[in-house]
């Protein structure tokens, strides 16, 4: 479904990515873990269409992703969650959400409204709140369920966990399992190893803006390495 190969890509002379190669198949929960400044944030940015790369491939659902407007690959169905949510701070939730479904027109918003409401019920409780006044789980939330407002068939989250207690950080990652379940391919960025390789079908490990290592979350969360540098064991 996603493909990308040697992703060279970074920010004026920076380079930050080098040779990066990643894929992500449907209905997969695939985790990129990595230290501060790995250059997670950028490998999402790149397949996001938000930075261009200097070179390499990517393709999402067999069609080229590079030089494509960040609009249309939603319309693509490839959702990018980014780290910090980006809220609409003083609009309600159910607008923060429309805002979300906009691409789709209005015949979908109500249908989508429901299924998201179902999946975070807190989010019906506070639909007419501004989304400034929510907790920073809920934030959170918010986020993921305006990602899903545009039907990915790809959603990317940069660090969901962010801030958050560890019981709303699980109940952020069940989520993710429910999104799956409904058939959406979920690309997780976490710097919170533990969670991501307990939750995660296959993953891959970038350090300094390469991939090390990659395979089922299960396995790496065994491997030495990732146990020493990632998990803390
Ligand atoms: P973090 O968890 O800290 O966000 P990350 O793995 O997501 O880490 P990136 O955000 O991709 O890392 O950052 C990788 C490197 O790129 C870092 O050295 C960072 O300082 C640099 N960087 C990020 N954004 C920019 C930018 N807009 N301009 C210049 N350098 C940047």
């Amino acid at each position: 479904m996603l493909s990308v190969e040697g992703l060279c890509a970074g920010y004026h002379q920076l380079q930050i990515l080098h040779d990066v190669a990643l894929h992500v198949d449907e209905g997969e929960i695939v985790a990129l873990v990595g230290a501060n400044g790995a250059g997670k944030t950028t490998m999402l940015r790149a397949v996001s269409g938000l930075l261009i790369p200097t070179s390499g491939s990517i393709t999402f659902a067999g069609e080229p992703v590079v030089g494509v407007h960040p609009h249309e690959l939603v319309r693509r169905g490839l959702v990018h969650v980014p780290e910090g949510r980006a809220l609409f701070g003083s609009l309600s939730v159910l607008e923060n959400l429309q805002m979300g479904g906009w691409i789709h027109g209005r015949k979908s918003l109500e249908e989508d409204l429901d299924a998201v409401f179902g999946l975070f019920p807190v989010l019906a409780e506070r639909r007419n709140q501004p989304a400034e006044t929510l907790s920073g789980g809920q934030q959170q939330m918010l986020a993921i369920g305006r990602g899903l407002m545009a039907r990915p068939r790809l959603l990317m989250l940069d660090e969901p966990s962010t801030g958050l207690s560890p019981k709303l950080t699980w109940a952020v990652l069940e989520a993710v399992k429910v999104i799956r379940k409904h058939g959406t391919a979920v690309l997780l960025v976490e710097q919170n190893a533990a969670h991501a390789l307990a939750l995660a079908d296959r993953a891959y490990v970038l350090e300094s803006g390469t991939t090390v290592l990659d395979g089922p979350g299960r396995e790496l969360a065994r491997n030495d390495r990732v146990r020493e540098a990632y998990l803390g064991l």
